[in-house]
Parts: C-alpha cells; structure tokens; sequence
C-alpha cells in the first residue's frame, strides 16, 4: 500500500509552492506554526475552537463587522489558499458554513452536497484540502429536518417511490443510515429523519477513514481529526460532537 509520504511527494500546497513534506517536518501540533510560506497552519483544536467561536457569534447576533470578505482579504488569496477546516454538510439553502461559523474568504474548505453523503468525488475533494492544503479538521455537518434524509426516509417506508436516477443515488447512499437508526430506535416518520440524519453522520465519518488510507494515517499521528456535528435550524447552534 502506499504510504502517505510516497504520495505527497511530489506534491505541492496550493500555488504557494511549499512542499508538503516541509509541513510534516514543522511541529503541527501547536495551536498555530507558521509554514514556509509565512502562512498559518492550525491545529485540529484550534480549528475547533474558532468554529466554535463563530457559531457563538452567528447565534447571539453579535457576528464581525468583517470577518474576511473585502478587497484586503481577497489580495493575498490570489497567490493561493490555506483553509484551517474542511466541512462536509449539506446544500440545503438554511445551513450556509460561512455564516453559520462567521468566517470569511480561503478559511473553510466546504464540500456540500444534499444529504452531506460520501462518494468518490466528494472523498477526493476532502482529501484535497488536507493532503494538498492546510486542512486539519475535517467536519462531517448534519442538520435537523433534512430533505435528503427525509427523502430516504420517504423511500425506506414506500419503497414503490421512484426518483430521478440521480435523487436515487443519494438516497441509496443515504439507506445504509436509515436502516441502522431504524434498527436502533425503532423509530419512524420525523423521529426517523432525526436518527438517520446523526446515524449518517456517524457513517460518513467512518467511511472516510476507512476508505482513504492517507487521511486515516494522519488522524492516527493526531495530525488530523474527523468530528461530527450537528445544526439545529430554529436556534442556528451547532452541536459539536468532540
Ligand atoms: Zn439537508
């Protein structure tokens, strides 16, 4: 099997051209190092503590007057970008990550997709950010009343539905989680799309250690971690499972 270093040789970060393997030399392990580039690099706590921060001021209104979004921000983002956190969460137009964590431009690396499911595009995209880019929390997001899960819900209790050929892709990556949380709660309807939507965070979480051998050596150095959480709409708080 390929090693982790064999496959970042070679490699470089973003258009900064800082070769990942100075990174694994640095002490990341702090709770910030600079990096060649003169860039950040943040631990996994720390990223945990600023998202945690964000969300306290997204929830009690009291959100940066400039959290990173005009010109003085942009500028040294066209040399390249060095996001602290990957976030895996879902489309759905109420669970926006730069709002939701009040962060602004080339912090957060997001992968959204429906149902924040896992496939090998969307594995490819994460591992990007942490083996390509300075990413080293990767955050799986699930969310209350989610669409996509209570589609699969949907098709779990009425199996005679049918969806277009990619809805069905979603919701069958989506079943595995709906048949576990059905299992261990014996819950249905909106109880179900509540366990099924935490139970898919769980998997999805598993599925990515599991199925990139890269990610899953650096979490055991402790170079990287891979959490779950969890947005409630009507408060607007996320629940960090850590
Ligand atoms: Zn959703």
């Amino acid at each position: 099997m390929i090693t982790r270093r064999q496959l970042l040789k070679g490699f470089t970060i973003g258009t900064a051209g800082l070769m990942l393997s100075r990174v694994e030399g640095l002490n990341v392990f702090a709770s910030e190092e600079h990096h060649g580039s003169g860039h950040i690099l943040v631990s996994p706590d720390e990223a945990i503590a600023r998202l945690k921060e964000g969300n306290a001021r997204y929830v009690s209104m009291k959100r940066l007057s400039d959290p990173g979004v005009g010109p003085e921000a942009r500028k040294p983002l066209t040399k390249g970008q060095w996001p602290y956190a990957t976030i895996l969460s879902c489309s759905d137009s109420r669970v926006p990550p730069e709002l939701i964590f009040d962060e602004g431009l080339g912090k957060l690396f997001i992968v959204r997709v429906a149902g924040n499911i896992i496939n090998p595009a969307l594995l490819g995209s994460i591992e990007y950010a942490s083996l390509h880019s300075t990413s080293r929390l990767i955050m799986v997001m699930g969310h209350e009343s989610c669409g996509a899960v209570g589609a699969a819900v949907h098709a779990f209790e009425h199996p005679e539905t049918k969806e277009t050929p990619g809805i069905e892709d979603i919701i069958n990556r989506l079943m595995p989680a709906v048949k576990k949380a059905h299992k261990k709660t014996g819950t249905k309807g909106k109880a179900l799309v509540e366990a099924a939507a935490k139970e898919n965070v769980r998997m999805v979480i598993a599925q990515i250690s599991k199925e990139s051998a890269p990610l899953a050596e650096m979490q055991k150095k402790g170079e990287l971690k891979i959490i779950g959480a969890y947005y409630y709409l009507g408060s607007g708080k996320v629940e960090f499972w850590v």
